[in-house]
């Protein structure tokens, strides 16, 4: 069958999925639009500031609409975190002190945090350095928390950490409903110890954040969902306040905290990327069940099938070999609107263990809001594909890859 009929039926089969989907953004959009009006967004804010950036109103009205629609007490929205690696960092560091221990409750962190907790290059400065513990506790080989070795684990913790999204691995994301059941548990056992999540590719997936379930600190990056593809970089920690000050004062310094950090020119673009957002990650979603609905007729295993529940942007696509891999991004990459002409190749990307390859023709450099892919040149070859600023443009991507892939891969004599 030509690849067009089999991306018909593949839309035909997510009809269900994407009513949920668009059910979840209009309900995500009004808390959305609701939090601009309660806090008086006015056209001063969209303006910068530059210097010191005391009484920036625009910086600190922001922080409040962050914290009304995460369902938290307060938030920490900045241009200058670098990355979403950054902000889980700053808060971590805001929150972990010499003698402290921390416990991962969904196994290994991702890549790039392995560093940042346990990285035993001297001078680097990880938490292992600063005499900051560090424990694990893995999932279940189903992708459920392991109650039982929280519990055990969990007592003698100052925080706890969890990762909402898959990440590059084989485990399945965490809905918010699993994220609360985390809380309950670690809260019968260790009232006081501070709960952490990893919030990146998981804003707007679901109707509550997990601020909402009982969780001290969320944490994500703003090329990722929350800026809906029109924030330039930046990232954000939401949830008590007084952590959330902790953390700024590890941001900027002890004694100024929050109360300065110049916005430039970047509140406009950190406002109406939140005013997309809920809409940009319902495409993303899209995209997603519509991959795993294509790449499943066409043979591969795909991880969230099609209909399964999403409470991440991420499809992993199970490609066999390393070619197959190459193959797939090089379709993203050439059905993007930036850099389509462009051939990825594997590097060794720094805080990665493997070389990794990534696709992303985007407007935003890295952005994964936008369509992306990106894979670890590892077995078992797996592809994690995430983004798509618009639904018709995320399938005109994902047919691409499906191009490509048909081109160096034939055993499968259906097409
Ligand atoms: C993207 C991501 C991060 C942070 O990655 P950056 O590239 O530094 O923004 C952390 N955890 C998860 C699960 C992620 O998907």
């Amino acid at each position: 069958m030509e690849i067009t009929q089999q991306a018909q039926l593949a839309e035909e089969m997510c009809a269900e999925a994407f009513k949920a989907f668009e059910a979840t953004a209009r309900h995500n959009g009004e808390k959305v639009l609701q939090s601009f009006i309660d806090n008086r967004v006015c056209e001063h804010h969209l303006k910068g500031s530059n210097g010191y950036g005391y009484g920036d109103d625009g910086r600190d009205t922001l922080d409040r609409v962050y914290a009304q629609v995460l369902g938290a007490e307060a938030a920490l929205v900045r241009h200058n975190f670098i990355n979403g690696t950054h902000a889980i960092t700053v808060a971590l560091f805001g929150v972990l002190r010499t003698g402290d221990k921390l416990l991962s409750v969904t196994g290994k962190p991702y890549d790039t945090l392995c560093g940042v907790i346990n990285g035993d290059s001297r001078g680097g400065g990880s938490l292992r350095e600063y005499g900051i513990d560090y424990a694990q506790v893995d999932l279940l080989p189903d992708s459920k928390p392991d109650f039982a070795a929280i519990q055990r684990e969990c007592t003698d913790c100052k925080a706890v950490f969890v990762q909402r999204s898959r990440g590059y691995s084989a485990r399945k994301a965490l809905t918010v409903a699993q994220i609360g059941e985390i809380v309950t548990a670690v809260r019968q056992i260790n009232p006081a110890a501070v709960i952490i999540v990893d919030n990146c590719y998981g804003e707007f997936c679901e109707t509550l954040e997990p601020t909402s379930v009982g969780v001290d600190l969320i944490v994500g990056s703003l090329i990722k969902n929350p800026g809906g593809g029109i924030a330039e970089t930046g990232g954000y920690i939401a949830g008590k306040s007084d952590l959330v000050e902790q953390c700024a004062c590890r941001l900027t310094a002890p004694g100024i905290g929050s109360e300065a950090g110049c916005s430039l020119n970047q509140n406009r673009a950190m406002y109406l990327g939140l005013f997309y957002a809920p809409e940009i990650v319902a495409n993303a979603l899209k995209t997603s069940a519509f991959a795993s609905a294509l790449f499943t007729l066409m043979g591969y295993t795909c991880s969230p099938g099609h209909d399964e529940y999403r409470s991440d942007l991420i499809a992993a696509i199970s490609l066999n070999n390393a070619d197959g891999v190459c193959a797939f991004c090089e379709g993203i990459q050439a059905g993007s609107p930036i850099d389509s002409f462009i051939t990825p190749q594997p590097w060794a990307m720094p805080g990665y263990d493997n070389d990794v390859i990534m696709a992303a023709g985007t407007f935003t450099a890295g952005a994964s809001i936008e369509l992306s892919a990106d894979a670890p040149i590892r077995d078992p070859y797996t592809v994690y594909l995430q983004g798509g600023l618009t639904f018709p443009s995320g399938r005109l991507g994902v047919m691409s890859a499906a191009k490509k892939l048909l081109k160096i891969d034939r055993k499968d004599t259906a097409f």
